[in-house]
């Protein structure tokens, strides 16, 4: 079959759809999905060189002149609240690698949308964790997801290509005795690197007081070298923890990516994110902003909604509302991963913000 680029299914998609974009209300795509979430991204740097993420060398780095700035990331934040973003999540990259990460939190932190303050959580590698969680917590962080995919210290040096594990397990052990809770740790789960250590990452996780999430590994590094066949998919990851652990499926996901299971009758919990074999698309409320100002409505989109000319020419706050209800109402039913005609965005996740 002739493969279709993806952006021409985009066109027909928003041909299809009613032609006016919403000018009031909620972000409310064609789909009926209202989005809460936004995903900002706030440097495509990182510590780790992950090997489903990024590439050792070559990789093209943004451009540091079209890096938002504080002011910047903090008016797009507040125009999406006003118009019912109530979670913003921290990502990159490493977010921690941003000279003024504290002060961004702090700025984010006191903004309130129409249901009042938004809910501010980060997803970071760890590394420096230690050394920045009081700042954090006192500038209005609420959550972490930290990433961590083995606990064996060769494995982690060959998978991210930096010895840095004990700088992670550091970073983990401050996370579980500060009052952000419920903490979270984020595992990809791999063929032939990390399939033999899943109960292993799910006892280290209970025993930090965290829940393990295991993701299906998805086509988004930024060296295009994900195969379908490294990846541990959901069934086995949950065919694996069954062996030790009775699952029980807990009700009211909502647009949450994780499918959650209670182990042995809870309280601990495990979830699973199954964004290749069992999509989620029909209850997606997420957005993504990257570090260079581009609005995406899709972690796999190969179109971009771009934001530098509203925020650096003036173009004000209704400029940048225009923007994002565009993008919202742009959005396709569900990525095509599974489909033949599926096209991988050109952006490495580093660069689009997991
Ligand atoms: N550097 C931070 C970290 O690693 O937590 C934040 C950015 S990272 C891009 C966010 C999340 O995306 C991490 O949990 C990482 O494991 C996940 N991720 C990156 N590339 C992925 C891929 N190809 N498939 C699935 N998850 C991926
Ligand atoms: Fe860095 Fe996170 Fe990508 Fe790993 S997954 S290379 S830690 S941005």
């Amino acid at each position: 079959m002739v493969a279709v680029p993806v952006v021409l299914e985009t066109r027909r998609a928003q041909a299809a759809a009613p032609r006016e974009v919403p000018t009031s209300g909620p972000l409310v795509d064609t789909h009926g999905r209202v989005h809460r979430d936004l995903r900002i991204s706030l440097t495509d740097r990182c510590s780790l060189r992950c090997t489903y993420c990024m590439p050792e060398q070559g990789n093209e780095w943004l451009a540091r002149t079209s890096i938002l700035t504080l002011d910047e990331i903090e008016q797009v934040a507040r125009v999406g609240a006003t118009l019912g973003i109530s979670t913003f999540r921290l990502t990159g990259g490493e977010p921690l690698l941003r000279p003024d990460i504290v002060e961004v939190v702090q700025r984010l932190a006191a903004i309130e949308g129409p249901g009042g303050p938004v809910e501010l959580a980060m997803t970071t590698n760890g590394i420096r964790l230690r050394e920045y969680l009081p700042a954090l917590a006192a500038a209005g962080l609420q959550r972490l997801n930290i990433s961590i995919d083995t606990l064996d210290r060769a494995r982690f040096r060959e998978l991210t290509r930096r010895d840095r594990l004990d700088d992670v397990l550091d970073g983990i052990a401050a996370a579980a005795t500060s009052g952000l809770h419920p903490l979270k740790l984020n595992t990809v789960a791999m063929r032939g690197v990390n399939e033999d250590e899943l109960v292993d990452l799910v006892a280290f996780a209970l025993a930090h007081d965290a829940e393990l999430r295991f993701i299906e590994q998805m086509p988004l590094d930024a060296g295009h070298t994900w195969s379908r066949d490294s990846m541990v998919t959901r069934d086995e990851i949950l065919e694996v923890l069954a062996r030790c652990w009775d699952l029980t499926p807990l009700p009211g996901r909502g647009g949450a990516p994780a499918e959650r299971f209670l182990l042995d009758g809870g309280p601990a919990t495990v979830g699973v994110i199954a964004s290749v074999t069992a999509p989620f698309c029909g209850d997606c409320d997420r957005l993504r902003l990257t570090a260079d100002g581009q609005l995406r409505n899709c972690l796999f989109s190969t179109s971009e909604y771009d934001l530098l000319p509203a925020l650096r020419s003036g173009g004000g706050d209704q400029a940048i509302e225009a923007m994002l209800r565009s993008c919202v109402h742009g959005k396709l039913p569900g990525h095509a991963i599974n489909d033949p005609s599926f096209l991988q965005p050109a952006r490495g996740m580093n660069a689009i913000g997991g």
